[in-house]
């Protein structure tokens, strides 16, 4: 739910009991799609920001953050990726920082809402500035139905950057995508998903850890980050890996990289998968 005063957004998280304000200075879009509806502001100091139902989505001063922790991790903790997916991501900030491991083959990307991307395209095309890399394809559909369909073992690494568990995402937090998933990654490749708040969503982050599990995945990780756009500012995803442990940061990797990023460091990479006594204790449950 969400409210627009003179001058600020405003998205209230009734369940929470909280809420989250930008300070505006005009909308710029206000589209009903088939599937969502989608506003973009422009912010008096966070650049362009997106809201999607009425859920902040993404700002351009701090979506580096939340696009840096849902692809580096996961990518140097894999031996070699090099065929990826991203189930959702239509602002591609995702895919941008995937297209900058240069060991990355090929990137599939399957939004739902094609708008999603037309917008992020006019609204945030710093996001969008490597979208035409050869290696990089763009589908518009169900991801759910693009996972059933997806040949098996032939994907390394599968990142779910979608909107929350409702709507036409709430089937990518089930058992059977996690399965559908399971059966298209090569062994040893991983699925990461963002998971909500460690702090106001431990119940859907067990429920994630149980899902992946009871599908098959061998080991199942939360790492945690700052998100401040986001309900309470903290955020989380989730790795889960198919056939073996989650380990083996590529340290080497990380350090001779060839591209900065503003967040992520092999010591952030460590710290982010310490979790709170509070979130061990729920995912212990
Ligand atoms: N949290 C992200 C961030 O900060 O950049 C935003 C992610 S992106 C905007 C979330 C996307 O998931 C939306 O564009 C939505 O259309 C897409 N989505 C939701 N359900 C989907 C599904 N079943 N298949 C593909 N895309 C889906």
């Amino acid at each position: 739910m969400s409210t627009l005063d003179a001058n600020w957004f405003t998205e209230i998280h009734a369940d929470a009991g909280s809420a989250f304000s930008l300070r505006i200075r005009k909308k710029l879009v206000d589209e009903q799609t088939p599937y969502q509806r989608i506003e973009v502001f422009e912010t008096t100091d966070f650049g362009n920001f997106m809201v999607i139902d009425g859920c902040t989505m993404v700002s351009a001063r701090e979506n580096f953050i939340y696009h840096e922790m849902m692809t580096h991790p996961v990518l140097y903790t894999h031996a070699a990726p090099k065929n990826v997916v991203i189930v959702g991501g239509g602002d591609c900030g995702t895919l941008r920082e995937v297209l900058r491991h240069p060991e990355v083959e090929s990137v599939v990307q399957v939004e739902i809402d094609e708008r999603v991307t037309r917008l992020a395209e006019q609204y945030f095309p710093e996001l969008c500035e490597l979208n035409d890399d050869s290696r990089a394809t763009l589908i518009f559909g169900d991801g759910i139905q693009w996972m059933k369909d997806a040949a098996r073992e032939s994907l390394d690494v599968v990142i779910i950057d979608s909107t929350d568990p409702i709507g036409p995402a709430e089937g990518l937090f089930s058992q059977p995508f996690y399965e559908d998933c399971l059966r298209a990654l090569r062994p040893g490749g991983m699925i990461v998903q963002q998971s909500e708040s460690p702090l106001l969503h431990p119940h859907i982050l067990r429920a994630m850890h149980s899902a992946m599990r009871s599908a098959g995945y061998a080991d199942v990780k939360t790492l945690q980050f700052p998100q401040m756009i986001y309900p309470s500012g903290w955020w989380s995803a989730t790795i889960a890996r198919k056939g073996e442990k989650i380990a083996g940061l590529r340290e080497a990797g990380v350090v001779a990289k060839p591209f900065e990023t503003r967040y992520y460091t092999a010591d952030i990479h460590r710290a982010a998968f310490v979790l709170p006594a509070f979130l061990q204790q729920a995912l212990a449950q």
